[in-house]
């Protein structure tokens, strides 16, 4: 049994009520957790507020800065554990659980180098003033968490909240909850002082929405839908709570005809089926020149026929979906292709001894989907690739941007001129020429446009969204 985790102890919650936890490659219970509700919010925001006032705001930022140091090498020597927590948690193949873990690791080792290096300015004013800029944080920080990546959003998100001097409440998914329960006992053991890390399970619709609610919240940054996105920027306007949002996309791999596809078909196809398709960045367009487009749909369906699909620990090229409901999902869009004659190029296959009650999805290549189809426009977060031709560079932009998201973008040619002005007319937050995704960077600031949010998360500039800036004009004549 899970309980919460509050000011360094666990405690259950006060509706005594909990959730399952289900293993999706057997879809069978295994754990529980606490269904926690608006007063252990507000007993996770007090605590935080509490290590705020008393002890956190008194740090310095060298003084964090080694805390998170030590809490990124607990997580790196509890790799193997937490990769096995989150494997069966989410159904993680081994591979990709222990890239989360060390992830996770290095965005703690990130953000702690970047505590003591946060600072304010001097700005050129009148004769007679001294004008300068202080960093401050928000203060408690709310932090609402999805299932498809638990480890590393925390670490993206808490890491850098921590790192500018604000105390966390997280709202995992209640999908996926284990490993960052794990995480906030891992710093405490090394030394996290109490509140500055606190972990409220449940469902979004009460816990989440308690934690947008929550008049001591001062800064919310939020992972997952547009819906919820939505939601959550309504209850955080009420009180004109600043909200960072990351809400998914629909990016676009732009291959034109002088690609070196060798190169760009393994990043294709990984694009797509790494964490079931379960990927806010997903490459889950793509659009190609047309005078190729049936030589890599070939060369693509006949990789896709070879991938394989199965349970978590036996780490193949994709493990189960999260939950029963976003199976379902992926079979109503699959059959509003069906509907709509979208032809379907290739499927991968679901080895035979996965269990009938896991919530396994071939990965599938579909081709000519119209621009306008849900399939080109919505996110299906399962692995389904969505092809389509275009004529040339200016049709290539029109597609690529033809959605109401903006977070990823691939770009795919060896002329150097048409990399820089696609990357230029791309509408997206991030754009990969001749390679996708980057290998998860954590340097690298990451966030959308348009229905894909705002802000940034990850990198130095995620700091800037974590903190606020005072003005201080100082006259001594
Ligand atoms: P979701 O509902 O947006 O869940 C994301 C997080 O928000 C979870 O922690 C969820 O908690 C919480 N939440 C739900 N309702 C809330 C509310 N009213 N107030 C505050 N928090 C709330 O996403 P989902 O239903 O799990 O997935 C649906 C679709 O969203 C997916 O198919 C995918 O398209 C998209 N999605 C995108 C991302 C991304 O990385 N951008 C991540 C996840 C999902 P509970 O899970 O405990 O309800
Ligand atoms: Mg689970």
């Amino acid at each position: 049994m899970q309980l919460h985790y509050i000011a360094n102890a666990s405690v259950p919650s006060v509706s005594d009520k909990t959730l399952p936890v289900i293993d999706p490659s057997d879809g069978k219970a295994y754990d529980e957790i606490q269904r926690g509700n608006a007063e252990d919010v507000d007993k996770a925001v007090r605590a935080a507020r509490r290590c705020l006032d008393s002890v956190w705001s008194k740090l310095s930022g060298a003084e964090r800065g080694r805390l998170l140091m030590r809490l990124s090498q607990k997580i790196g020597e509890h790799a193997d554990e937490l990769a096995a927590i989150e494997q069966r948690d989410c159904g993680k193949p081994t591979k990709q659980a222990k890239a989360d873990a060390l992830a996770l690791a290095r965005y703690f080792e990130f953000y702690a180098g970047a505590c003591d290096k946060l600072h304010g300015e001097t700005l050129p004013y009148q004769e007679g003033y001294t004008v300068l800029t202080w960093r401050e944080p928000h203060g408690v920080t709310g932090h609402v968490i999805p299932w498809n990546y638990p480890m590393q959003i925390f670490g993206r998100s808490v890491g850098g909240a921590l790192a500018a001097g604000n105390v966390c409440v997280v709202k995992p998914s209640e999908d996926a909850c284990l490993s960052v329960l794990r995480v906030a006992q891992l710093a405490a053991e090394v030394g996290m002082p109490a509140g500055a890390i606190n972990i409220v399970t449940g469902y979004g619709h009460e816990v989440g929405d308690a934690l947008a609610r929550h008049p001591g919240i001062d800064h919310i940054s939020f992972t997952g839908s547009p819906t919820v996105g939505t939601l959550i920027q309504q209850a955080a306007a009420i009180r004109h709570c600043p909200v960072t949002l990351e809400l998914g996309g629909k990016s676009p791999q732009i291959v034109f005809a002088d690609a070196d596809l060798d190169a760009a078909l393994p990043v294709i196809i990984n694009a797509i089926v790494q964490n079931a398709g379960q990927t806010c960045s997903a490459g889950s367009r793509l659009l190609v020149e047309e005078s190729i487009y049936e030589k890599l749909l070939d060369r693509l369906g006949g990789a896709f026929e070879n991938l394989r699909v199965g349970p978590a620990a036996m780490d193949l090229d994709v493990g189960p979906l999260i939950r029963q409901s976003q199976q379902q999902r992926v079979w109503d869009f699959l059959s509003d292709a069906q509907h709509a004659n979208i032809p379907m190029v290739a499927q991968g296959q679901v080895v035979d001894d996965a269990p009938q009650t896991g919530f396994y999805q071939a990965p599938t290549l579909l081709r000519d989907v119209p621009v306008t189809h849900r399939l080109a426009q919505e996110e299906v977060f399962g692995p389904v690739l969505a092809s389509m031709s275009f004529r040339d560079e200016n049709h290539a932009v029109e597609l690529a941007n033809a959605t109401h998201f903006g977070l990823v973008a691939g770009i795919w040619t060896q002329d150097g001129g048409r990399q820089l002005r696609m990357a230029r007319r791309v509408k997206s937050g991030q754009v990969f020429v001749n390679n996708y995704g980057a290998g998860g960077g954590v340097e690298l600031p990451f966030g959308g446009v348009k229905s894909s949010g705002y802000g940034r998360e990850k990198g130095f500039e995620a700091l800037y969204g974590f903190t606020t800036l005072k003005t201080v004009a100082i006259k001594h004549g």
